[in-house]
């Protein structure tokens, strides 16, 4: 297949690259390199350095590189900044979205996957309860809103035009070249500072001293299989959670790390943060049954944990 990754310099995009090169697929990258790095990106995979937000340029994309399918990732990721900045947020993760999707259609793409956020689109999610692909979202905050209107959008063209489409709804994606900005940068910021020997700040659930938020944390590895399987039509579903189905809090996550790193974790327990959900789990059945069981937490926190270490040295 022609695979077309978009936000292929960041995270979980040149994770996508490589997985699909490796797989014999022919791929091109498109970033902007608003956070993402141009060397995250394979060599083997054409690269446009394009905004999504300029219609003409992704046109142009389409109709020079001419994917099968697109897997679309780019995104202004981080629930701060839309809280700070909703209308670049929208200009970007809704309007960018639907360039893209104007594209696929004139241009016949076969399987359109995008990027969605199962961590922020339900809002809170009562301990104990984890939240289905039938939960209604309760999007909180610009972010969550602007991935709930994209993903009304694919629905809006599959109907209207026969564009096939899947939302993928992540929970906390954590692995090597991670940044600290994304959903689950805890385990970016706390590997970094273990391995500089420096304490860790656990922000509280609800009242100071407790074990922080809860969260599902998935490997990326897991959220490439889910995209792979997307494209070429495993997952033939409208919409998927990619997530473990088990909740961890803050303080289990510094803990793992700080094994995996051989570190001792000194750790300074602060307030609740406005605006942090308390717990947060996605009801990953659908994903199990497809992919199969998701990497263990401890394998995937090793794994990330060594790749940090490496980059520190
Ligand atoms: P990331 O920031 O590492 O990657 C996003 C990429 O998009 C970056 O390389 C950036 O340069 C690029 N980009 C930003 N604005 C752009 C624009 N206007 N035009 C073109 N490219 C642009 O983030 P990530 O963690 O790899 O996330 C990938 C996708 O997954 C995003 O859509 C994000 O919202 C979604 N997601 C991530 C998580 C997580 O935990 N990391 C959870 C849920 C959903």
């Amino acid at each position: 297949m022609r695979i077309l990754v978009t936000g292929a310099a960041g995270f979980i995009g040149s994770h996508i690259v490589d997985a699909a090169l490796a797989a014999g697929h022919d791929v091109a990258g498109l970033d902007d390199l608003s956070t993402g790095r141009r060397e995250n990106v394979a060599d083997a995979a054409a690269f446009f350095a394009v905004d999504i937000r300029g219609r003409e340029a992704v046109q142009e994309v389409f109709r020079e590189f001419r994917p099968d399918v697109i897997s679309h990732q780019a995104a202004q990721a981080s629930v701060s900044v839309s809280v700070r900045e909703a209308a670049r947020d929208a200009e970007i993760n809704v309007l960018g979205t639907i360039h893209l999707l104007d594209a696929a259609r004139e241009t016949g793409v076969s399987r359109f996957v995008f990027a969605s956020t199962g961590g922020a689109i339900y809002g809170e999610v009562p301990a104990g309860q984890k939240a289905s692909e039938d939960t209604t979202p309760q999007p909180l905050s610009p972010y969550a809103c602007a991935k709930f209107a994209a993903e009304q959008y694919l629905r809006a063209y599959q109907a209207e035009h026969g564009l096939s489409t899947c939302a993928l709804r992540y929970a906390n994606v954590y692995g090597p070249r991670q940044d600290p900005h994304g959903e689950a940068g805890v385990v970016a910021i706390f590997a970094r500072r273990l391995i500089a020997g420096q304490p860790l700040t656990l922000f509280a659930r609800r009242t100071k001293d407790d074990d922080g938020c809860v969260r599902d944390y998935v490997y990326v590895d897991d959220v490439v299989k889910a995209n792979l399987a997307a494209l070429n039509g495993e997952v033939d579903l409208a919409v998927m959670n990619v997530g473990t189905g088990i909740g961890s809090t803050t303080l289990q996550i510094a803990n793992l790390l700080a094994k995996s790193l051989d570190a001792k974790a000194e750790i300074l327990f602060e307030q609740r943060r406005p605006g942090d959900l308390e717990c947060s789990v996605l009801d990953a059945s659908a994903c199990a049954a497809r992919l199969g069981t998701p990497t263990p937490l401890a394998d995937g926190l090793a794994a990330t944990a060594k790749w940090f270490a490496a980059q520190a040295l």
